[in-house]
C-alpha cells in the first residue's frame, strides 16, 4: 500500500537525481505505524549501490546547473521550498504523526519548523562572509566560505523533520550537494521534503533521499570516499562508526550524539515560571528527545514543593495513539519500548513520585509506556547516568551550588542544561560552569530555537548545527594572499 497525499511521491523509491526510482537493491520493507503496530507502506531499503548512485548525482550537481546557482537563488530555491512546506503543513504533521507516534500538534510543530529552517537558511544563503585580513605590505589577504562538495545527512527518528531541516537546509544553503539517510524507523517526511524540493524546481542532484538500514546505506555514505562532509544525528555508539568510516576518507563530520540533561532549580527559583518547562522537558515526544531534560536537580529547601507540583503535572498526562493528539504518544516501536521498560526495571529500588496513564482503549499492538517520575534518586543511579529516550525523569535533590554544579556535570554526556535562580550573579556563574553545548537560565529549549548554535561537548557530540554556526560549518575556509605592487 502506498499512502496517498495531496502531493504524489512513491513511498518504496528513492530520490535520486531529480528522479523518483526503484532502489538498486529491490528491496523494500514494512513501514510501522507505532501507535497501532499496523504497516503504514511499504520503504525503499537502498544500499551502497543506492548510495553510490545518490553520491555520483551529488558530485554531477556540483559539476552541474547547482554548482553554477548563486547565493541569492540557492536563497530563492530555500524560501520556495519552506513556503510549500507551510502550504502542506497538515500533511507534514499527518506523516509525521503516523509515522513516528508524535502527538499531531507537536509534529505540526515539527513541520513549522522546517519551513522556519528553510526560510531562515533560505535568508542566510547571501549574508555568509568572508573577511579581509590585515597582512604584510603588498598584500591584499581575504577569505572565501566555499561548499564543502558532497555533504551526507544521516538522521534519526525521533525528529525527522527538524535534523533534516538544520542539516539539509544549511548544507544546501552554502551551495553543497546532499544525500539524506533517514532512519528505517521513519522516513516519510524525508520523502515528502525531496518531492517539494522537487516541485521548488531545485536542480536535480542537489538533494537525494536514500532510505536504508544504517549499518548499510548509512554506512555506506559514511564511508563513501567521495562525500566531503558527514552530518550526523543519533547515538553514540553509531555516531563512532560513522566518525571512523570518515576518517579512512578524512572527511570532517558532525556528531550530534544523545543527552542526560539536567535542570537545576534554585532556592530562589520562581516555581510557577519553572514547573512547566521542567515537566514538558521530560515527556515531549515522550521523553524520546536527545535535549530532554532527564534530571531535575532541586535545592533540598524546594524539594517537597517542587515534588508535589510535578506529581500533579504527571498524573494529568495521558498517553494514546497520535492521531488522539494527547500530552503523550507511543514510543517510536515495540523494540525502544522493551529498553525503556528495561530502565523502569532497574528503578525498582527507587521511589515513584508519580505517573501519567495509558488510556484503557489504546491499540493492543501500539508502543505505550506509562510516564514516570523518580524521586530522590542517587545521582550515581544508572537512570540518572544513562540516556533512558523514554518518558521518564529523576528528581537529585543539592544542598549547595558547588554540589548542584559537580552533579549536573557528572554523566558523559553534555548537551543542554538549564539553571532557575532569580540571583544576576549566580546566572552568571551557572552559565560559565554548566557543562553543555546549550546553557539556560529560566527556561529550558529543548533543542528549540532555529537561530540558536546547537550541539555538545563529551559524549553529547562535537560540532554546531542551527544558527550561523551551521553555515560555518557546512563551508570550508579559503584564504587568499594576493601580493602586489
Ligand atoms: P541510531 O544511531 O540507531 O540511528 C540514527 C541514524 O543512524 C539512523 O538513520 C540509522 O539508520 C543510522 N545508523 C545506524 N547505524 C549506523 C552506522 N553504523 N553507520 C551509519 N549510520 C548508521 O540512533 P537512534 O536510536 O535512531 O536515535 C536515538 C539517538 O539519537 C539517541 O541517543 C538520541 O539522543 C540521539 N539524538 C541526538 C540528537 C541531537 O541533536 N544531539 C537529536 C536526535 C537524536
Amino acid at each position: 500500500m502506498l499512502l496517498s497525499t495531496p502531493f504524489d511521491f512513491a513511498s518504496n523509491h528513492v530520490f535520486i537525481n531529480g528522479v523518483w526510482r526503484s532502489p538498486e537493491s529491490g528491496q523494500s520493507m514494512a513501514l510501522i505505524n507505532p501507535s497501532n503496530g499496523d504497516t503504514l507502506c511499504e520503504i525503499a531499503v537502498g544500499d551502497a549501490s543506492d548510495i553510490d548512485a545518490a553520491v555520483n548525482a551529488a558530485h554531477a550537481a556540483l559539476n552541474g546547473e547547482w554548482g553554477k546557482t548563486t547565493a541569492v537563488e540557492r536563497g530563492r530555491f530555500l524560501t520556495r521550498l519552506g513556503q510549500l512546506v507551510l502550504e502542506h503543513v497538515d500533511t507534514f504533521a499527518e506523516l509525521e504523526a503516523l509515522d513516528v507516534g508524535k502527538p499531531l500538534t507537536q509534529a505540526r510543530n515539527d513541520a513549522i519548523a522546517l519551513a522556519r529552517y528553510c526560510e531562515f537558511f533560505g535568508g542566510a544563503a547571501d549574508k555568509v562572509h568572508g573577511e579581509t585580513i590585515p597582512y604584510l605590505d603588498g598584500y591584499t589577504v581575504y577569505s572565501l566560505r566555499e561548499p564543502h562538495g558532497v555533504t551526507g545527512h544521516i538522521v534519526p527518528w525521533n525528529y525527522p523533520m527538524q535534523i533534516i531541516g538544520r542539516s539539509v537546509g544549511a548544507a544546501l544553503a552554502m551551495g553543497n550537494a546532499t544525500v539524506l539517510k533517514p532512519a528505517e524507523e521513519a522516513c516519510l517526511t524525508a520523502l515528502a521534503f525531496a518531492e517539494l524540493a522537487r516541485q521548488a524546481g531545485l536542480p536535480k542532484g542537489a538533494l537525494n533521499v536514500v532510505p536504508g538500514i544504517g549499518a548499510v546505506a548509512g554506512a555506506a555514505l559514511s564511508a563513501h570516499p567521495k562525500v566531503h562532509h558527514v552530518s550526523f544525528t543519533g547515538s553514540v555508539a553509531s555516531g563512532q562508526a560513522v566518525q571512523e568510516a570518515a576518517a579512512k576518507h578524512v572527511a570532517p563530520v558532525t556528531l550530534e550524539l544523545g543527552g542526560k540533561s539536567a535542570q537545576v532549580v534554585f532556592d530562589d527559583v520562581d516555581m510557577d515560571a519553572a514547573i512547566p518547562f521542567l515537566l514538558n522537558s521530560g515527556i515531549q515526544n515522550a521523553g524520546q528527545t536527545c535535549s530532554a531534560a532527564s534530571r531535575l536537580l532541586v535545592h533540598r529547601s524546594r524539594h517537597a514543593e517542587m515534588v508535589e507540583r510535578l506529581a500533579q503535572g504527571y498524573k494529568s498526562l495521558r498517553v494514546g495513539p497520535a492521531m488522539k493528539d494527547l500530552e503523550l504518544g507511543p514510543l517510536i516501536s515495540p523494540r525502544q519500548k522493551s529498553l525503556v521498560e528495561g530502565f523502569l526495571g532497574k528503578g525498582r529500588d527507587l521511589t515513584v513520585a508519580a505517573t501519567g496513564q495509558i488510556m484503557n482503549d489504546v491499540p493492543e499492538h501500539g508502543a505505550y509506556v506509562v510516564p514516570t517520575l523518580y524521586d530522590d534518586v542517587p545521582a550515581s543511579h544508572t537512570l540518572a547516568q544513562e540516556e533512558i529516550f523514554g518518558p521518564v525523569q529523576t528528581i537529585i535533590v543539592f544542598d549547595d551550588d558547588e554540589e548542584a554544579v559537580h552533579i549536573a556535570n557528572g554523566t558523559a554526556y553534555g548537551l543542554v542544561a538549564a539553571a532557575w535562580t532569580r540571583d544576576g550573579g549566580r546566572q552568571m556563574r551557572m552559565a560559565k560552569a554548566l557543562k553543555a553545548g546549550q546553557v539556560f537560565i529560566n527556561n529550558y529549549g529543548a533543542g528549540g530555537g532555529v537561530e540558536l548554535p546547537f550541539g555538545g561537548v563529551g559524549a553529547s557530540g562535537h560540532g554546531r548545527e542551527k544558527g550561523f554556526e551551521s553555515l560555518y560549518g557546512f563551508s570550508s575556509l579559503k584564504t587568499v594572499a594576493v601580493k602586489h605592487d
